[in-house]
């Protein structure tokens, strides 16, 4: 296990000495210390990415191209001994880790196919006069800042097209979760990325050095995933610096369910868009709507899967449900799910939080939810499922958008026209339809709203990470 900084191609400690520990969520233990980076080891890996970019830069787009392809084998080939290092700093069941690896190591499997792909455009100008030559450049040197919930993917998401654009990075992982990263910093090293193109630098002192960073007139890109409100944060900064912004950040999904939908299939798709990582997903069905013809049957069903779901250690293989990643989250959970009952919510099942060690939260399905309730309002990022009834189209759609957010939503009909005149009328970046996950390395995820700037995945996510360049000719 990779416990230093990753700056140069080289494990260094961190220059102050400092270290910060990982904790186990299933036992609230300590399972690792790591090197704790600060703003001159921040700089130092500026340092690094911006000696590496020309090189980098002129390396043949197919050589990038491979090396992101051999990434891509050995961390297949290491599923599952990085899926049991991410369920123990995380606390996910490890079918959700090996399921989030998989997905991780298809960005440097898609952005391998993208590397060579970087076209520009030819066109005459309208009056005739000259052409228009568009090509396509790296942006630069680019931070990267990730969240906890996906520690493999959210990285993989950024540094893949990153590297196959030819820009160069510094990672800075969540510290609930730095491990991960560090072990996909070796990876990458192993696959052939030169020293400097790739650095990562975990840190307790996130605002400190990631502002360094962006005041550093070298760093020409910043890729953040994480909550609105730190986004919110480093537009700020990154506005003082006019410095290129992809923003990834919360959701608060809608999932609609109309009475002429598929039950079983509905039933389904809401395990998988609730439950997958225990509900710490950005992507995660927060506020259930139902047609009211068949809401008490569909809240039935689902109490019932969601009761029978095994809750227990990340790195058990019979768990389905692990800890939630920290003490702070479950107390948020407990105190949305308690504050949605005293308002009027029934419980149909879970509800309570559990004694004893470790970070757990019960699979808990609420009916009965009052429209206006906090619980619909904010990322629950846990596994509870607030239930409430609607009438019509309309009012699907009006519930659906009554959010800041508008990352992803869900609609389940059997009625296509109305699918898609739903999905048209979701603000939302992303519409799940008939279907309960939308991820997919080769199409663009993003947000509206509060929910972020950009796309990642798919040919646009290379296009955040280049730069057009006119060039106006006449031959
Ligand atoms: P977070 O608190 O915003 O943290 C995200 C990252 O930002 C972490 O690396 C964190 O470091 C760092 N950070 C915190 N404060 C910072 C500051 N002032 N300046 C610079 N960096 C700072 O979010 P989280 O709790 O890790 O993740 C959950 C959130 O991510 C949810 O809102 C979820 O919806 C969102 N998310 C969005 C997507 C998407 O694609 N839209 C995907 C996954 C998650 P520390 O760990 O050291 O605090």
């Amino acid at each position: 296990m990779e416990t230093e900084l990753f700056v140069g191609g080289k494990w260094v400690p961190a220059s102050s000495g400092a270290r910060f520990d990982v904790l186990d969520p299933a036992t609230s233990g300590v399972i690792a210390s790591v090197a704790d980076g600060g703003v001159e080891d921040a700089i130092a890996a500026v340092d690094a990415a911006s000696d590496a970019l020309p090189a980098w830069t002129a390396t043949a787009p197919r050589v990038r191209s491979e090396i992101l392809r051999r990434a891509f084998e050995l961390m297949t080939s290491r599923t599952d001994d990085l899926a049991k290092l991410m369920s123990r700093e995380n606390g996910k069941a490890l079918v959700d880790a090996r399921g989030e690896l998989t997905y991780a190591a298809e960005f440097f499997r898609w952005y391998a196919e993208e590397a060579v792909r970087a076209d520009g455009t030819v066109t005459t100008a309208p009056s005739g006069a000259n052409r228009i030559v568009v090509i396509r450049q790296p942006v630069g040197v680019s931070v990267l800042v990730t969240p906890w919930n996906f520690p493999a993917a959210m990285a993989t998401r950024k540094i893949g097209p990153a590297l196959a654009a030819g820009c160069t990075v510094v990672l800075k992982p969540a510290s609930d979760t730095p491990l991960t990263a560090l072990a996909m910093a070796g990876v990458l090293a192993e696959a052939g990325v030169p020293a400097g193109v790739v650095n990562v630098l975990p840190s307790r002192s996130s605002g400190k050095v990631v502002s360094a960073m962006l005041r550093d007139p070298r760093v020409r890109k910043l890729s953040f995933t994480g909550s609105t409100e730190v986004g919110r944060i480093l537009l700020a900064q990154a506005a003082d610096h006019v410095v290129n912004t992809s923003m990834e950040l919360g959701g608060n999904a809608p999932f609609l369910v109309f009475a002429d939908a598929d039950l079983d299939a509905a039933i389904e798709g809401a395990m998988i868009a609730k439950m997958r990582n225990a509900g710490e997903a950005c992507t995660a069905a927060n506020r259930f709507y139902v047609e009211a013809p068949i809401a008490s049957a569909f809240a039935e069903r689902l109490a019932a899967r969601m009761a029978a779901l095994r809750v227990g250690p990340g790195t058990d293989e019979n768990t389905q449900v692990g800890p939630l990643v920290n003490e702070d989250t479950v107390d948020k959970v407990d105190r949305l799910v308690r504050s949605a009952v005293q308002e009027g919510a029934k419980t149909a099942t879970g509800g309570t939080r559990p004694d004893g060690p470790g970070f757990y939260y019960p699979p808990t399905v609420l009916t009965d939810v009052r429209p206006e309730s906090r619980i619909l309002r904010e990322e629950i990022f846990g596994p509870v499922a607030p239930i409430v009834t609607f009438t019509d189209e309309a009012e699907a759609i009006r519930l659906a958008n009554d959010t800041e957010f508008g990352l992803v939503a869900y609609v389940y009909t059997g009625d296509l026209a109305r699918g898609l005149r739903v999905s048209e009328g979701i603000e939302a970046g992303m519409v799940g339809l008939n279907r309960g996950l939308v991820s997919d390395p080769a199409a663009p995820f993003g947000g509206v709203k509060q929910s972020g700037i950009g796309r990642e995945g798919g040919h646009e996510g290379m296009l955040e990470y280049l730069e057009s360049k006119y060039i106006a000719v006449s031959w």
